[in-house]
């Protein structure tokens, strides 16, 4: 059954339409091989820059797309559907433009923000630390005045487009204030003194390299700050309400790909005589994953709307990034459940698809975090 979805204009139609004929002939080929071998395809970035994904969220004025979240956020379900880490690295992107975007100045913005959303560079963001992961406050880097420049020095964990990122938007202690200490930097991935470590070796995702990032007395001067100082944490904290929408659709996308191997493979593998489809404990199965697939859609799909509107959004973006991967775990198991012995090999997708909907539930925020968040609203 193909999925059909409502967009709220011609433009979000064609632009959809567009993305699932490119991600069908250009990723659907490459994806097993690269995340078995964990190449990270930034070739791919490149296209999907020339096609103006990477700028889809942002002001006409500096060269985006200024799509709904609406929109967008489907065109990164459907990237997912077919390439998990692709879907991951665009809202990467997106989550390392946004401080710059929303809180740039004007002069800032103008200088900057073109070049970062043209397509030809890709951003990291960096917030955690080996010991700063669901606590970003306890946070140790330091980015010192020194003369006319910030100097900064520490360590970054887990970052997504590590090594890789022609730019990092990095978080970084100005003062011992606690939260309130934290500013907010954009540092050039070839700043003297940055470096990487060799990549994580993950359970999935292969294809999205995820690097500790060194900063050995990196120096960037003051118009490198994004907003005043202190101002660091709450920036990245909304970063990541946009970017928990963004991995509620990456997990539904991956939810639903799951389910379509699932139901494909249901109509042509047969036991006792005829497809295993239709034997009421395998349908039923695949309506469970159906169900939760179209709920955890919805579910963005509000937050989005909510969003695009300027009504607040945080609890709903918590809800939904919980509920989405709570649902990418579910439907990817019973996946590998539908294919019986062939699903717990190599030799079918659905095992990575089980693999890469793990991540969903741990980073972004955990969902224990995400819990706090939802809670919070009702205190
Ligand atoms: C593949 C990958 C890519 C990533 N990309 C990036 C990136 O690009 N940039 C970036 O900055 N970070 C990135 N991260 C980091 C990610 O956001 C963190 O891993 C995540 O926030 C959790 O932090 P932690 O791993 O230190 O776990 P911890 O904070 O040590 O948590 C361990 C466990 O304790 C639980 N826990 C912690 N505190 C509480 C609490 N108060 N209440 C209940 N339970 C709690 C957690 O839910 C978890 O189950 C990435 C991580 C991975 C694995």
């Amino acid at each position: 059954m193909p999925l059909t979805r409502l967009l709220p204009s011609r433009e979000g139609e064609d632009l959809i339409e567009m993305i699932t004929r490119f991600a069908s002939a250009e990723l659907a080929p490459r994806v097993a091989e690269a995340e078995e071998n964990a190449i990270f395809p930034r070739d791919v970035f490149r296209k999907l820059g020339e096609l103006g994904v990477l700028s889809l969220p942002h002001d006409a004025e500096y060269g985006g797309g200024e799509l709904p979240d609406e929109v967008a956020l489907q065109v990164v379900e459907e990237l997912a559907r077919t390439w998990a880490s692709v879907g991951v690295g665009v809202t990467v992107h997106w989550a390392s433009v946004h401080p710059l975007w929303k809180w740039g100045s004007d002069e800032q913005r103008k200088r900057w923000l073109p070049e970062l959303i043209s397509g030809d560079l890709l951003g990291g963001f960096c917030l955690s630390e080996p010991e700063a992961g669901s606590d970003p406050g306890a946070m140790k880097t330091t980015a010192t005045w020194e003369g006319d420049e910030y100097v900064i020095n520490g360590l970054k964990a887990w970052i997504t487009h590590g090594g890789e990122a022609d730019f990092y938007t990095v978080m970084a202690r100005t003062s011992d204030d606690g939260s309130h200490g934290i500013s907010c930097f954009l540092v050039p991935g070839n700043a003297p003194g940055l470096s990487a470590d060799p990549p994580e070796r993950k359970m999935g995702l292969n294809g999205s390299r995820t690097s500790q990032v060194r900063f050995d007395n990196v120096r960037v001067s003051a118009d490198r700050r994004i907003a005043d100082e202190g101002r660091g944490l709450a920036m990245a904290l909304d970063a990541l309400d946009t970017g928990r929408l963004c991995i509620a659709a990456v997990s539904t996308g991956i939810a639903q790909a799951a389910l379509d191997h699932a139901a494909e493979y249901a109509r042509t593998r047969e036991q006792f005589g005829r497809p295993i489809i239709d034997f009421q404990g395998v349908s039923f199965l695949l309506a469970d994953m159906s169900a939760r697939t179209s709920a955890a859609r919805a579910l963005y799909l509000e937050a989005a709307r909510r969003k695009d509107r300027g009504v607040p959004f945080t609890r709903l973006a918590a809800e939904a990034k919980l509920v989405a991967s709570d649902t990418a775990m579910a439907v990817t198991t019973d996946a590998v459940q539908v294919y019986g012995g062939a699903g717990y090999t190599r030799d079918y997708q659905v095992e990575r698809l089980m693999r890469e909907a793990k991540i969903m539930q741990i980073f972004e925020g955990t969902n224990q975090i995400q819990r706090h968040v939802i809670g919070r609203d009702y205190r």
